[in-house]
């Protein structure tokens, strides 16, 4: 089987090792580095510099520790240093992993010229290369709007912020969503005086209401601007060299920098689908079937280019299962992916996640539910960590007891969502998780007693 994978991000590496490890002869081709945008802008960039803010504002907080309270500043070049080491270091973990499995790993930029051949412009020259099968994981970039041009010096795109050459003396974020409030955070506990324009009347917009609200009280607490109901449609630079932001209500900014967080489009443009038959929609996602496989039997797409949900952990488990049905193993064994089950996280402070089915979607279909929710404040870790910001809410099936969801919000919430996605997904019931002899004292003990 002669499996070439296009994109060596998290759906194109992990669906290249499972496959080499079932016996596919692999060939993955990458034109940036292997691990993606995943590793080189998006995930691992900025959760390493909100680590940094995280670690800033706890030592802001120490008095409460019992500590004597000493003012940290940021060491900018450290940090850029810091960045790049780590984003080096997983590179290295993928490019030796891969390696170890057989993958022929070649760095170039390919595009389709038949339904069983790509074109590669690597560093040996122009190459042919036959597959039998394929997989598109091409992933995507932030989306620039027609009225913006970013400069990579003050008006920025999430991907210039890396390596940080200034922290911000001030920074307009645009966009509200996941991104923007993650962008939003982590500026304002690094330093910078933020605003965030909200187009609508709350931020993260898809998401628990209550969560949210959480989330712009702490925003407003830390001295960050709101401006709601503003959809931003100018930017540009004045002659002092400030960014000047406009809304289309008329209201204007002023910031030293702004960032675009409004979005993504899929790297589709330029790899000639047409010559394979694969169909892209009007917006260039691949649809795909519950396989992750395209109008064409033989071909994948995985990941962002895929249109799901954008987030690297699913683009993970698609190229598994990606991996798993070219070589056949789906009639053994096989659990299709349930994007409704999916956990996703927001690296703020405090921390959010959430799984599954969310509250105001069950009460927009009728559905009945039991919803249950405990402040971490009556955990006595909370009280230990001097932050009980925060809560824990389940959501269940009130007939018999099956978790159906949940979020977290507070300290540790990412790892947290773990115990009640691993319930939603194993169609555990409340009685699993309260039964559970849990350690104390620990966050988790929230967890078991929303779930009585
Ligand atoms: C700021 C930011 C933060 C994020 N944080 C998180 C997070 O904390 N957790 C999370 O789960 N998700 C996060 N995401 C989303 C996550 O980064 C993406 O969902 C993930 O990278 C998608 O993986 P992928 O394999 O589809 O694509 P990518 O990681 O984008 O990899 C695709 C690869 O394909 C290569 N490529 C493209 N075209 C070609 C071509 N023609 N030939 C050869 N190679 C090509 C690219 O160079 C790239 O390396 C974040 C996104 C952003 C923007």
């Amino acid at each position: 089987m002669r499996f070439v994978i296009v994109g060596g991000g998290p759906a194109g590496h992990q669906a290249a090792t499972y496959a080499a490890r079932l016996g596919a002869k692999v060939t993955v081709i990458e034109r940036d580095v292997l691990g993606g945008a995943a590793h080189l802008w998006d995930c691992i960039p900025s959760k390493t510099m909100i680590a940094t803010g995280g670690a800033l504002s706890f030592s802001r907080r120490m008095a409460g520790m019992g500590l004597d309270a000493t003012e940290s500043s940021v060491d900018i070049e450290a940090l850029a240093s810091r960045i790049g080491e780590i984003t080096h270091h997983l590179q290295r973990n993928v490019s030796e992993l891969l390696t170890s499995q057989g993958v022929r790993i070649i760095m170039g930029s390919a595009r389709f010229t038949g339904p069983h051949s790509v074109h590669v412009d690597g560093p040996d020259g122009p190459e042919q290369i036959e597959f039998d099968t394929a997989l598109v994981s091409t992933g995507s970039r932030p989306r620039i709007p027609e009225w913006c041009q970013p400069d990579g010096d003050r008006i920025l795109t999430t991907r210039d912020c890396y390596p940080p050459k200034v922290i911000p003396e001030s920074i307009t974020v645009i966009g509200s969503g996941v991104t923007g409030v993650e962008f939003v955070h982590m500026f304002s506990s690094l330093g910078s005086k933020v605003t965030l324009v909200v187009s609508r009347q709350l931020v993260l917009p898809g998401k628990d209401a209550e969560v949210a609200a959480v989330l712009e009280d702490d925003f407003l607490r830390r001295g960050v601007k709101l401006l709601k109901g503003a959809r931003a449609e100018a930017i540009e630079r004045d002659d002092d060299g400030n960014v000047v932001v406009r809304s289309d209500d008329g209201r204007v900014v002023r910031s030293t920098h702004a960032v675009l967080a409004i979005g993504s489009v899929p790297n589709t443009d330029a790899l000639d689908l047409a010559a394979a038959g694969v169909i892209a929609d009007a917006g260039g996602y691949i649809p795909i079937n519950h396989h992750c496989v395209t109008n064409q039997p033989h071909i994948y797409a995985a990941g962002d280019v895929s249109g799901k949900l954008p987030l690297s952990s699913v683009a993970s488990m698609q190229g598994r299962k990606v991996a798993e049905h070219v070589m056949g193993l789906h009639t053994i064994e096989h659990r299709h992916l349930d994007y409704d089950k999916a956990a996703s996280a927001i690296f703020t402070e405090p921390e959010i996640a959430d799984v599954g089915l969310a509250e105001a979607d069950a009460f927009a279909t009728g559905r009945k539910i039991r919803v249950t929710k405990v402040p971490f404040a009556t955990t006595a870790k909370a009280l230990i960590n001097d932050d009980p910001r925060g809560f824990v809410k389940i959501i269940s099936d009130p007939a018999t007891g099956q978790v159906l969801g949940g979020s977290i919000v507070g300290r540790h919430a990412a790892e947290l969502i773990s115990v009640i996605a691993l319930a939603v997904t194993a169609n555990l019931r409340v009685s699993d998780i309260v039964e559970s002899l849990l350690v104390h004292p620990a966050l988790s003990e929230a967890l078991a007693e929303a779930a009585e």
